[in-house]
């Protein structure tokens, strides 16, 4: 046998399942036509001893393809599901934990231009400030808050937060810091014109409403689904959007637990939104890819019978 043969014999797997370029073909074709020994080989390849024939077995070429996409989607399922573990993890350390008010928390301090410098303690690395205007008494009031996160508590980056209201050289100020924890707001600054009113920041509580819509989406899906099970049509898409409320009601649990207040509303929401997303995409493609897993164990099954 000649080289020329050996390197025949070592393409021709290839050149039965019709994996080689054109002119590899037309290279083997042209051997073939004047080498008997291989050609000999080609027809015992290409007809097997004892080999039936079976339609349902599909060429090398499309289970290369099938594997390819297999191992993307898995690629993809794992890389997703570590961003959803991540983004839990990022969602909890970094959820505010709010200070009580006390006299040590921050240092109110008149600067200059008749503007106000309050200068937090170190354990506060944030703060918020909402500002409203009294039309009637011509007096903006604010209203802060300072907090700290588990992730701040690890990392060793912790600046000294300040904070400058400016004064507008008309109105009044009036600063309040709202305590977040239900108890009434403490006035820092200004005088209280309306000392018979409390004022309390209340928690949000848009997240209840949202996580029962969820819920709702959820149950009408199901019901939608148990009604409809002849379509397969529908059924298939029903069973697409059903994941999207699942994803908010796990991510909400997984981020918030069983708790639906919140003194930072847009945080939060984000935080939500952003893992039921990933959630969603993590589910999808873990469905698919069982789906797939199921299918090949079934058609394996089939082979073997
Ligand atoms: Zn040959």
């Amino acid at each position: 046998m000649s080289n020329k043969c050996n390197l025949i014999r070592d393409i021709l797997p290839l050149y039965v399942e019709d994996m080689v370029s054109t002119d590899t073909r037309e290279f083997v074709r042209e051997h073939l036509g004047h080498c008997e020994s291989c050609h000999a080989e080609f027809e015992h390849m290409r007809k097997p001893a004892g080999f039936i024939p079976d339609a349902d077995i599909v060429p090398l070429k499309r289970i290369k393809k099938e594997l390819f996409i297999k191992r993307l989607q898995t690629i993809f399922f794992t890389a997703i599901l570590a961003c959803s573990i991540l983004a839990v993890a990022f969602g909890i350390l970094t959820s505010p934990e709010f200070f009580p008010y006390s006299d040590k928390l921050f240092n109110v301090i008149d600067g200059s231009n008749g503007s106000i410098i309050i200068t937090f303690d170190n354990k506060v690395t944030g703060y918020s400030c909402i500002k409203e205007f009294n039309k009637e008494t011509d007096t903006e009031i604010y209203h802060i808050n300072a907090w700290t996160t588990a992730w701040d508590g690890y990392s060793s980056n912790r600046g000294k937060q300040n904070m400058v209201i400016p004064f507008d050289g008309e109105n009044k100020i009036q600063i309040f810091y709202a305590q977040n924890d239900g108890s009434e707001d403490v006035l820092i600054y200004g005088i209280n014109e309306n000392t018979n009113e409390d004022s309390v920041t209340l928690p949000r509580l848009i997240l209840m409403p949202y996580f029962l819509l969820a819920l709702l989406a959820f149950v009408i899906l199901v019901i939608l689904r148990l009604l409809l099970r002849n379509k397969q049509a529908i059924i298939v898409w029903i069973d697409r959007i059903i994941l999207f409320p699942i994803s908010y009601i796990a991510a909400h649990l997984c981020t918030k637990g069983i708790n639906f207040t919140t003194y930072s509303l847009q945080r939060d929401f984000c935080i939500i939104m952003l893992v039921a997303m990933l959630f969603y995409f993590t589910m999808l493609t873990g469905k698919s890819l069982y789906k797939e897993k199921m299918g090949t164990s079934q058609k394996t099954d089939k082979y073997k019978r």
